[in-house]
């Protein structure tokens, strides 16, 4: 693995010094390569995140481009890129966060084998998309590939966040959580979302992945549940699907 720099040592000091994370920690997420589905409400925040807490690489994929309606919730975008696409405008702020940090994009929907070149040697997915086709697209992929991946929602004033460990035989991935994909798809274009409520949903799946990658303890196989109205917190265990056709060993 590449050694921090004695920069980049100062510059993660106030992670390196928590016991549980320390140099080992900062270390593994210099060497990540974690990729990032969906540059709206919850890629905002994930990719700030990740880039300020010192991934080494990132991969952003988005097929939009940034509108105006946007900006109320989509804080890695600006008023200067509406008309932009999303990934080359988040791929601007983040630069200008940290220059260590590899960024690299794809515009578009991408196929089944695309997906699969995306994520091929990844160390964690984000899925921050609003849309069950490519949420159960990427969970296929993650299971093929056996990469781990942090999955969140966020639509009105509620949000929902779990771990979908694909290196982990025991553990359920979000087919075997919502099976059916003929469920309507809720969008925040239709049903509306409060800006701070995909700003948590979003900060959360950042560390969740953060801890994935260190090593530390994840929501892996647990759903939570988070009420933003009334600031109410559940935490459910996941049963895993003995008939899910996608993590179900052979
Ligand atoms: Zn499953």
């Amino acid at each position: 693995m590449e050694q921090l720099t004695p920069e980049q040592f100062k510059r993660y000091s106030r992670q390196i010094m928590l016991m549980e994370f320390g140099l080992d920690g900062q270390t593994r997420l210099h060497n990540a390569h974690a990729v990032i589905f969906g540059l709206g409400g919850l890629g905002s925040p994930v990719s700030v995140y990740l880039t300020a807490a010192g991934v080494g690489r990132l991969t952003l994929v988005d097929f939009d481009t940034v509108d105006e309606s946007n900006l109320q919730r989509q804080i890695v975008h600006r008023e200067s890129s509406v008309g932009q696409p999303k990934v080359e405008s988040a791929k601007t702020t983040l630069q200008a966060l940290n220059r260590w940090t590899r960024i690299d994009t794809f515009n578009g929907v991408p196929d089944e084998d695309t997906l699969d070149n995306l994520i091929s040697g990844a160390d964690v997915v984000l899925d921050c998309t609003d849309n069950f086709d490519a949420r159960f697209a990427i969970n296929a992929a993650c299971a093929r590939a056996r990469v781990p991946l942090v999955s969140a929602a966020a639509i009105r004033w509620e949000g929902q966040l779990s771990v979908f460990d694909f290196t982990d035989p025991d553990c359920p991935c979000y087919q075997c959580l919502y099976k059916d994909a003929s469920m309507e798809g809720m969008t925040c274009a239709h049903s509306g979302v409060m800006s701070p409520v995909v700003g948590m949903m979003g900060s959360m799946q950042a560390l969740e992945a953060i801890k994935l990658l260190a090593g530390l303890p994840t929501l892996k196989g647990k759903l939570l549940l988070v009420d933003g109205l009334t600031m109410q917190f559940r935490t459910l265990t996941l049963p895993k699907d003995p008939a899910c056709p996608v993590c179900h060993p052979d």
